[in-house]
């Protein structure tokens, strides 16, 4: 039997980001400024984000060095290993070859730092002092607080009120990090003042916290804004998970027929995915690449690709993306990370070229795979890791009817401790299961910006 896992040793680190901008098989189609319809230049973004940040945005160079001091930081936990999920294989009988990229070894336990710490990083070079951020269930604001920590800058998380309420942990964690969270609608906003006034018990929303975020970045002329996924640098940033992989399938003598990974925004899969992507594209290996996604918010498979706000307040710029309408709210699934209306336009334009297939998976499903994997592989994966381990199973069931031996990459990107409520619910028989009516895609889509 080959190794279980496969270590590259911290040398082998990287040492630049992988920038896909130059080698998309078409034109990203820029942001848009709401007011005008104009493409958004620099000077637009300046007032809350680093320029560093902003020139990797628009980058057409295909590599970005890692600079050292993010390097050391990435060094608490990179390399991140490649499983070989021999224990699932066998219990499935297929004659499939399972790997896993483990983001889930990373101190707040997800991908997400890879790219927190790398912002953390630009904006103390340009001497910000404070980061202010919005989260949902935490998982981005803790990252954020892990980067702005080991920078030795101030966080400053607006949650989501009810998450903040119900779920404390992640808000402790970030806390621990020496970060400042506060409920949102908070009364340190105007945004969330006038909420407040309106509904004193709103339990907010993730458009809310964003309001509040950005609001407070751009008055404050020591503060930038920082956003987890979709932008074009935050996919770079993650593109380090990739290209690690490349280099630890050379060293297991294999490579992947098929990657597959979950979608939310898009970071995690594009860090997963883009290094192979590349291969791809320019014809030296044919890789099926799947995108997964709930059923309860199915944007890659029954969005519209077209320009739209990135938030619910219609304050960001448009973003050309496959989207559900910015007014759409999903249902209150699981898998929090994965109940966002649109996607990182990258990725989509990637799926409008065939060069990225998508799939949308049923909650029940992901939790019995979820629980599948925990019982053979031991790892108990996020809500969200799990939309990858689901399709990756099904995957491996087909080789098992056609003897194929397909060797299968999952991205995955993280664990699932703060998630136990949820497999609670799985395990008690009480989880359900959302298929979206097309009357309501239709109603959300109906106030897309009239711009193509
Ligand atoms: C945030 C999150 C996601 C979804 O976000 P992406 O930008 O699509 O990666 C997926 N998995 C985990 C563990 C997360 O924390």
């Amino acid at each position: 039997m080959d190794d279980s896992k496969i270590f590259l040793p911290e040398s082998e680190i990287p040492q630049a980001w992988y920038n896909i901008n130059p080698d998309l098989p078409a034109p990203l189609q820029p942001p848009l400024n709401p007011a005008t319809g104009e493409p958004l230049g620099p000077e637009d973004l300046a007032p809350i984000f680093p320029m560093a940040l902003i020139e990797q945005e628009m980058s057409m160079e295909p590599w970005i060095d890692i600079p050292d001091d993010v390097m050391d930081v990435y060094k608490l936990w990179r390399p991140s290993p490649l499983h070989r999920a021999y224990r699932l294989e066998e219990h499935l009988d297929t004659p499939a070859r399972i790997y896993y990229k483990n983001e889930s070894v990373s101190p707040p336990g997800s991908h997400k730092p890879n790219t927190a710490v790398a912002q953390a990083y630009y904006n103390r070079e340009e001497g910000v002092r404070r980061i202010v951020t919005e989260t949902g269930a935490g998982q981005w604001g803790s990252a954020l607080s892990f980067g702005c920590c080991v920078f030795g800058i101030e966080a400053e998380v607006y949650m989501v009120r009810i998450s903040y309420d119900q779920k404390p942990y992640r808000r402790l964690l970030m806390q621990v990090w020496g970060a400042d969270c506060y409920p949102s609608p908070s009364d340190r906003t105007e945004a969330g003042r006038s909420i407040l006034a309106e509904d004193p018990d709103s339990p907010g929303s993730l458009g809310i916290a964003i309001s509040e975020a950005v609001e407070k970045a751009a008055q404050d002329d020591e503060a930038k804004y920082a956003l987890g996924s979709v932008l074009n640098h935050v996919l770079l940033h993650q593109t380090i998970v990739g290209l690690e992989a490349l280099k630890q399938f050379e060293i297991a003598d294999d490579y992947p027929d098929i990657v597959v990974g979950n979608v939310g925004g898009g970071s995690n899969f594009a860090g997963v995915c883009f290094p192979f992507v590349r291969e791809k594209l320019a014809g030296r290996r044919d890789t099926q690449i799947i995108a997964t996604e709930p059923t309860a918010c199915p944007t890659l498979t029954r969005g519209i690709y077209h320009y739209d706000f990135g938030d619910t307040a219609e304050l960001t710029p448009l973003l050309k993306m496959y989207t559900l309408g910015h007014k759409f709210i999903p249902a209150p699934i699981h898998a929090g990370g994965l109940r966002y209306h649109g996607d990182a336009p990258q990725l989509c334009l990637l799926v409008s070229q065939g060069v990225i297939e998508a799939r949308a998976l049923h909650q029940t499903d992901v939790f019995e795979a979820a629980v599948m994997w925990s019982r053979t592989e031991g790892h108990v994966p996020a809500p969200e890791t799990a939309h990858g381990v689901r399709a990756a199973i099904d995957e491996a069931l087909k080789c098992k009817e056609t003897g194929e031996e397909k060797c299968i990459l999952i991205g995955y990107s993280g664990h699932g401790h703060f998630d136990l409520a949820a497999y609670d619910n799985y395990l008690t028989g009480h989880l359900v299961d959302y298929e979206l009516p097309q009357e309501k895609i239709d109603e959300a889509v109906a106030d897309l910006p009239d711009v193509q």
